[in-house]
């Protein structure tokens, strides 16, 4: 397999323009700022850089109610702006993912407003229609609770039109042509811009089957293959991330027997029992899910994840294992949203303690995968609870002690830059960070580095190692003859294990990758290891004694 393909072992890093660092003074983030960030991100050691969108919108979705699919939001800066964003970052090595919200526009963008108007306007059938309110109108809701139906009455096209989200996010005809070729012409002119892909917004949704008569969609997973192509065919480095919560046995629909269809996905079968593993200590069924979602083309690759810019959906736990990750994260029904899910930040969910952060950090730049960090979780922000929904994480990014955290001059930032508490920019910020060598940041990015140079996590087999204990994981990776060992104690007690590699005769030493603490084998080639509480160790397999003894074998 070519090294080429640069998604199987990057550190992707998320971020909203607006809420990053507003340059010219509005109170709202733009392109500008982020480009005077870009060495921040740089420094970081970030590959990519995904955006969250970024283009027109009224913004009652964060920008995920899309106006206009070939512009820049003029609040962030114009499309020049933008080009020189994606051109400083290729100087800097880093490439640029968009999101691309194709389910649904917004109801305001140009299309929905002709095809409500005109029952004949060549835009009515891009959208989804109904003359009656469907018998399912009342299900399938994304947002249980905020959201009351899929189907909302437009008084002016006289029918109900289908939104998946909220009412003013009208799903678009996904099976019509026309919107395909659409589709592919949005893909075609950001690719031309200078981005390397699209992170993919609710793509079971935009696959699936459409309509007033439709029980269960259908999800018609040729269309990912069109995506593919075209993509591939424009410009062959290009990727999609497809967001796609579904279960283990279809993941292979989406990436394809062949490789032919996405490239990658996030893995929510890992993230939820992932935090099930760090509430209960017990790593159990996160291996299982790391069994469930091996499968899958030599080209592809997951994106792993601890925390996004929606709330932590726990929606594939069981139920007990959902009431202990709410008991252990989010326990008062403020933190909760949707019934499902945790609408808060990392480093408050684990109570801010170091240990906790470096390991849920470790496992995270160490599972299978390519890792997405959220911005500021490197140094461990907090969140706003009083703030609705999902936006209690989408607070702006805390630079420094200046006031409202260096993220803008304007007394009035777009959204409340957190103040108070031990999570406020006084007391969490980047430049203060920078300067002790022992804080997170400072952390992170030691073991952003560490991470490139483990490229067998990105690209190996991983095999689960038994260490007896299900508190403690311990995974090892093969690739081209190398192989890594990390492990891990999610246990806040210390613990004894001893484990062998699980790889032949061979007795080899676990050279530890972040400290002079290595691992000598016994007779047997067994590892005994301490582990202090939340401790973690990564390894490399076989020192240079080792190699020699090998190679003279
Ligand atoms: C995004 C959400 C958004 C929704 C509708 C999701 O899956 O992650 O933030 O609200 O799509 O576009």
């Amino acid at each position: 397999m070519i090294n080429d393909l640069w998604y199987k072992n990057a550190v992707i890093y998320c971020l909203a323009v607006e809420s990053f660092m507003d340059a010219n003074g509005d109170g709202v983030g733009d392109f500008k700022g982020l480009l005077r960030r870009l060495d921040y991100l740089h420094g970081l050691g970030v590959t990519a850089i995904w955006l969250m969108p970024f283009q027109p919108s009224p913004g009652r979705d964060d920008g995920y109610d899309v106006a206009d699919y070939y512009g820049v939001d003029p609040r962030y800066g114009t499309l020049g702006d933008f080009v020189e964003f994606t051109h400083a970052a290729k100087q800097r090595g880093i490439r640029v993912l968009i999101d691309l919200v194709v389910n649904h526009t917004s109801d305001q963008h140009p299309w929905f407003q002709a095809a409500r108007k005109d029952p004949n306007s060549p835009y009515r059938n891009w959208y989804v229609w109904s003359k009656k309110r469907p018998a399912n109108a009342n299900e399938g809701m994304v947002f249980p609770g905020v959201q009351k139906t899929t189907w909302t009455r437009d008084p002016e096209a006289g029918e109900y039109y289908f939104h998946r989200f909220y009412e003013f996010q009208p799903d678009l005809n996904t099976a019509n042509p026309e919107v395909q070729a659409e589709i592919l012409k949005i893909m075609g002119f950001w690719i031309q811009l200078g981005v390397s892909g699209f992170r993919m917004d609710a793509v079971p949704f935009v696959i699936g089957t459409k309509g007033p008569d439709v029980a269960k969609p259908v999800e018609q997973f040729d269309m990912l293959r069109t995506f593919r192509e075209f993509l591939q065919w424009r410009q062959g480095d290009s990727v999609i991330l497809a967001e796609a919560n579904v279960l283990p046995d279809t993941d292979m629909d989406y990436f394809g027997d062949d490789g032919d269809r996405m490239q990658m996905m996030f893995n929510f079968q890992v993230n939820q029992h992932l935090f099930y593993a760090l509430a209960a200590a017990d790593c159990g069924p996160l291996v299982e899910a790391i069994e469930k979602t091996k499968p899958r083309p030599p080209t592809a690759q997951w994106g792993l994840f601890l925390r996004n810019h929606d709330e932590l959906d726990l929606g594939r736990l069981t139920e007990d294992q959902r009431q202990a990750v709410f008991a252990a994260f989010g326990p008062d029904q403020t933190m909760q949203l949707y019934g499902r899910g945790i609408r808060r930040r990392l480093a408050p969910m684990l109570d801010g303690d170091r240990r906790r952060l470096e390991l849920a950090y470790s496992l995270m730049f160490t599972l299978p995968g390519t890792p997405v960090v959220r911005y500021g979780d490197e140094f461990g922000m907090g969140d706003d609870l009083s703030l609705p929904e999902r936006n209690a994480t989408r607070t702006p990014m805390q630079w420094s002690t200046e006031p409202h955290g260096g993220f803008t001059k304007n007394d009035k930032p777009v959204s409340p830059v957190i103040s108070e508490g031990p999570y406020g920019y006084e007391h969490i910020n980047a430049a203060e960070q920078r300067r002790d060598p022992n804080s997170l940041l400072n952390w992170t990015e030691r073991v952003i580095r560490m991470r490139k140079e483990c490229p067998e996590i990105g690209w190996g087999e991983v095999t689960a190692l038994d260490t007896g204990d299900k508190s403690v994981l311990a995974l090892r990776y093969d690739w081209r003859n190398n192989s890594v060992v990390v492990v891990h104690n999610l246990d806040g007690k210390p613990r004894e294990v001893v484990f062998g590699l699980d790889m032949d005769e061979s007795r080899p030493a676990l050279i530890n990758l972040l400290s002079d603490d290595h691992s000598h084998p016994d007779e047997k080639g067994r590892h005994s290891l301490v582990l202090e509480p939340y401790g973690y160790r990564w390894y490399r397999v076989g020192g240079l004694d080792y190699l020699l003894k090998r190679s003279q074998a």
